[in-house]
């Protein structure tokens, strides 16, 4: 099925060609899902130039943007404290959890990394197109050490199994190097490890490193040997600090780092992961979320300084991506993350970050841009984004979402397989 785009603007994302000048106006041709042609439009000959089988969206007015990528997403997330999600029957989290991506969907999100939790067969539900979703990259269960923010024991009370449907704890080099080739076996994307503490976990102080570095180095050296690579969940300069020096790629959250470790991190060529919006919105909304007293103190912690890390780490030349990590009923804010990213960063930045950035994080050459060659993920907003950014985080009516050439979202709805 082909797809024209006839007279749009494009945002940010763009090569030079694209832009056509900059500020030119486009047509975009998409044949069997992939960007077959970027033109500059030209009112008396585009449309006739048309393949008459082709679906035409007249964009006059709107800008078009790569298809929006989160690099931190948590699709079995379907609440904010883990030993409950682990309560519930995994069958009842798995369908959660294809809601909860169907709705990013929705908001224009076309790629997911699930960095805790998900597994392969919601991977397989997905590919299987039994469930509206991103496309969905996912790490299995996140490596924690015992006592560590993936532990999900009750406090004293050792009840638990140790493996849940968020985190699992494993120590040690051997029992680490069988759980990261445990979870390559089932499709893993990457390895998601725990290594300092955290906000909603109880137990964990959050300014301490977790793992040893003999430990982080032999979860990367099993990545590695796999094409693959370790997204590390870290606070702290000094946890940020070990696992980059133990060659972890993708730091998440990474608030409290300073000059020197961004500059450490730049010279690594490793990426931070902002995730913004969920200390804002568990800030407002912590209690009806579930959020106990002790994790809203933790997280006023890290809260101020989330932008400030954004901007020193942009300064430093560190490659910044874009995330969301909303648990529960406050994944509604999923765009709301790139409004706070702006505040941090500006437009053009965030949404790079939130496109090309996390595109090569994620290790995908095939989308984050729109070029020639490059699979059509599209956003198409109602308006010109340049005059109002406001159009990137609000679900206006207009807003198109095209997922491989396919119209799969309009206005905030998913559409069905027939487009109705
Ligand atoms: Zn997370």
């Amino acid at each position: 099925m082909n797809l024209t785009i006839l007279d749009a603007q494009l945002g940010t994302g763009a090569t030079d060609r694209g832009r056509a000048g900059g500020r030119g106006r486009v047509d975009l041709e998409i044949v069997d899902g992939v960007i077959s042609g970027v033109t500059p439009h030209d009112p008396d000959t585009s449309r006739r130039a048309t393949d008459p089988g082709s679906t035409v969206i007249e964009a006059a007015g709107a800008t078009v943007v790569p298809g929006l990528i989160d690099a931190h997403f948590h699709a079995y997330g379907v609440g904010l404290d883990s030993l409950e999600i682990n309560a519930q029957p995994l069958s009842l989290v798995g369908i959660k959890g294809a809601a909860r991506c169907g709705a990013a969907l929705a908001r224009g999100f076309t790629t997911v990394r699930d960095v805790a939790g998900g597994d392969a067969g919601l991977a397989a539900a997905i590919s299987e197109g039994l469930v509206a979703a991103p496309e969905y990259l996912f790490t299995g269960p996140a490596l924690s050490q015992t006592g560590g923010h993936g532990d999900e024991h009750p406090g004293v009370l050792n009840l638990c199994s140790g493996h849940g449907h968020m985190g699992e704890v494993v120590d040690g080099v051997d029992a680490l190097r069988t759980a990261v080739r445990r979870r390559f076996r089932m499709g893993a994307h990457a390895i998601k490890v725990m290594a300092s503490g955290g906000v909603v976990s109880p137990t964990d102080p959050i300014r301490f490193s977790q793992y040893s570095e003999e430990e982080l180095r032999a979860v990367v050296d099993e990545a590695g040997r796999r094409d693959s690579y370790v997204a590390a969940h870290a606070y702290p300069a000094q946890a940020i600090r070990r696992a980059v020096r133990a060659g972890v790629r993708s730091i998440e959250h990474g608030n409290l780092l300073d000059q020197q470790v961004a500059e450490q991190m730049a010279e690594a060529e490793a990426f931070l992961v902002p995730t913004l919006i969920a200390y804002d919105a568990m800030n407002r909304r912590g209690d009806e979320a579930g959020l106990s007293a002790d994790g809203l103190r933790k997280n006023r912690e890290v809260l101020q300084r989330g932008q400030d890390a954004v901007r020193l780490a942009l300064a430093a030349g560190v490659q910044v991506g874009w995330g969301s990590d909303l648990m529960g009923s406050l994944e509604d804010e999923q765009l709301g993350g790139l409004r706070l990213q702006v505040d941090a960063s500006g437009l053009e930045e965030t949404l790079r970050s939130a496109t090309e950035v996390n595109a090569r994080l994620l290790q995908l050459s095939d989308r984050g841009r729109i070029e020639e060659g490059l699979r059509a993920d599209l956003l198409i907003l109602p308006g010109d984004l340049a005059d109002d950014p406001s159009l990137l985080w609000e679900e206006r009516p207009g807003r198109v979402v095209i997922k491989e050439g396919r119209v799969v979202a309009r206005d905030g709805r998913l559409l069905g397989p027939d487009g109705s």
